[in-house]
């Protein structure tokens, strides 16, 4: 689908690449080393390595398989359920869902499995992809009720582009609606229980003490892992209003309290396995993968399809981090047990940093610049990690790659 954009008026304070902030200080080891079971290397933010070179995000992996009592999990969760279940058919959890195959999955059991009411809460993507959208749709009507929120379409694609040019993240606009927006429901509705899907700091490599957190503390963790240690609120010194990013903030922390808002983890009561969960969806809500075959940038066809900004986020990863598309889908695939380290290694040398064509003209009009103008803003990223590129004959690549 087409979508005609205004052109962006430029009265917020447009930045010339050459003097934007440098905020986004990393940090990142400046050798690069690989996992030894995976093919993530140690550029990941947060992401530790242990004395046999194994990531934190492995070490999870193994003590999802064989660590953790699910039966144990599965008593905690029902009674979790028994708190919050509605006598009356009332709303009584809410699942942050954008008709992906992994919140689809959450839903359709909390409803179907554990006889809950979920109110199903979606926070729209920059623009959704024809396949995402009909996977919304789909998910719909095979029996949910859904409230989409959607911001200002103007706010969000000055937002998109500043995120870009500053952090090298076309999604950040992205993630503090998705974030805050079944927080808001929540409270403003009082349905206390939000079931969000995996931990993404225990099941992609985070903090290795929080492997046991069945919830996160709204007031602590937002800003920290979400926010990349920057609110809605920092925006607005480059001319975005207070009222325009009401929508991207959560609650004030009283009402949000005073609501009984608390947020759990799927996959800190059932295991959590991506693949698994597409069959699942394919069969009971209708979910199809990628009617393109895979993804540029990687070897999938079922994961974050939804947006077609998706690959950009991918590739900007890739220039500041050395990890692409491919990289993040084998690491927790090999994870998984569903391919070997040699075929993930093999997939990576052959899909990761593939250029997102397919959507690149829309972008460029999305945020409004020029294709000169943003493979200068990818280039500023580029010098921010000299220890991953060089230039061979005229063409960057990466001087570390996974073996
Ligand atoms: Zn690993």
């Amino acid at each position: 689908m087409d979508i005609e954009f205004e052109n962006i008026p430029l009265d917020f304070k447009d930045i010339p690449i050459e003097k934007k902030d440098n905020i986004k200080k990393y940090n990142l080891p400046r050798k690069v080393v690989f996992c030894k079971k995976c093919v993530i290397p140690n550029q990941r933010p947060r992401i530790t390595f242990d004395k046999d070179g194994v990531c934190t995000a492995c070490r999870f992996a193994e003590y999802k398989a064989k660590g953790i009592d699910w039966e144990k999990r599965e008593i905690e969760l029902i009674k979790l359920l028994d708190k919050h279940r509605s006598k009356d058919g009332s709303y009584d959890v809410i699942v942050p869902c954008s008709g992906g195959k992994d919140s689809s999955r959450v839903a359709y059991e909390l409803k179907n499995n554990y006889g809950m009411h979920p109110l199903t809460v979606t926070w729209a993507p920059h623009m959704h992809t024809d396949v995402g959208w009909k996977n919304f749709q789909n998910f719909i009507h095979s029996g949910f009720n859904n409230v989409l929120g959607t911001p200002n379409g103007l706010v969000h694609r000055i937002m998109t582009r500043l995120s870009f040019e500053i952090l090298g993240d076309p999604f950040q606009p992205f993630i503090y609606g998705a974030k805050s927006f079944p927080i808001t429901i929540a409270t403003r509705f009082k349905i206390p229980l939000i079931m969000y899907g995996e931990d993404g700091e225990v099941e992609y490599g985070g903090d290795k003490k929080i492997v046991d957190r069945s919830g996160h503390n709204i007031t602590n963790d937002m800003e920290k892992h979400y926010f990349s240690g920057l609110g809605p609120e920092f925006w607005m010194k480059y001319g975005i209003k207070e009222e325009d990013i009401l929508p991207y903030k959560i609650p004030p922390i009283n009402e949000i309290k005073r609501a009984g808002v608390e947020c759990r983890f799927w996959g800190y009561y059932k295991k959590w396995t991506p693949q698994e969960n597409y069959y699942f969806s394919s069969e009971k809500t209708r979910f199809t993968a990628n009617p393109y075959g895979r993804s540029e940038g990687t070897y999938s066809k079922y994961a974050s399809l939804d947006d077609q900004t998706d690959g950009f986020h991918f590739y900007l990863s890739y220039i500041k981090f050395g990890i692409g598309r491919a990289t993040a889908d084998a690491a927790h695939e090999i994870r998984d047990g569903h391919i070997t380290r040699e075929e993930g290694v093999r997939l990576v040398r052959k899909f990761d940093g593939e250029f997102p064509k397919k959507y690149f003209k829309t972008f460029l009009k999305y945020i409004g610049i020029t294709e000169e103008h943003f493979w200068k803003v990818v280039e500023s990223f580029r010098e921010g990690s000299p220890h991953l590129w060089e230039k061979r004959n005229g063409e960057w690549i990466l001087k570390h790659q996974v073996s």
